[in-house]
């Protein structure tokens, strides 16, 4: 399926453009599309004035763009506490299922949806739930692939986008686990894992979009 312009407009989001500058070549990897198909959308965002784009320097969202990310990526995360809450589902089979109802969700079934689950306000993936403003705690935007060797900290969320969570589903690495940096080259960042007391190496690619929390 090829990801529309409400994809790009969370990927962004999720990146960390809503306070700072990101790449093409971010989004490229967050959403695995051609570096053409990211320009071409980018274009189309900043005509409909969703977001700024300084060549040389990235791409940020405005304050409309902004918005309408936090209401999507609301939407999609209220849909997967609903899974696994209340059917029942695995936490590795939810995404793609939100992904189709997020899209059909107004206003007011977001804000019932979230009553009846209680304001959540996290995502099983420990992705931040905006509350019915647009309004949301700050998240974590130290990205694993910037650790260094001896850093220790715990998984705080990963980008919602199935490749990566699947991805992380398939190495044995959860939200929460905690880690030591073994060691961090430019193929990979190799973490060991405390839960386990396995090390695993992450793809540095996977490792710019699972964003740590790190202890002081
Ligand atoms: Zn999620």
């Amino acid at each position: 399926m090829t990801p529309n312009k409400e994809d790009y407009l969370k990927m962004i989001f999720e990146l960390g453009g809503d306070t700072a500058l990101i790449s093409n070549k971010q989004i490229v990897a967050g959403l695995s599309v051609s570096a053409a198909s990211v320009s071409e959308m980018i274009t189309k965002l900043v005509e409909q004035h969703y977001v700024t784009h300084t060549p040389y320097q990235g791409i940020k969202l405005t304050a409309s763009g902004q918005q309408k990310a936090a209401m999507l990526v609301r939407n999609h995360r209220l849909w997967e506490v609903f899974l696994v809450q209340s059917l029942g589902y695995p936490v590795d089979a939810i995404h793609q299922e939100a992904e189709k109802l997020e899209h059909a969700t107004t206003g007011e079934m977001a804000d019932r949806l979230a009553a009846m689950l209680g304001e959540p306000h996290y995502c099983p993936h420990g992705g931040v739930i905006p509350d019915a403003d647009g309004h949301y705690i700050d998240q974590s935007r130290v990205a694993l692939a910037e650790c260094t060797p001896g850093t220790k900290g715990h998984i705080e969320r990963v980008v919602d986008e199935a490749a990566v969570i699947d991805y992380i589903f398939a190495l044995g690495l959860h939200i929460e686990d905690h880690f030591t940096v073994v060691d961090n080259d430019a193929k990979a960042v190799t973490i060991h894992q405390t839960e386990t007391g396995r090390d695993l190496v992450v793809d540095r690619v996977r490792a710019q979009h699972i964003f740590v929390e790190l202890k002081a």
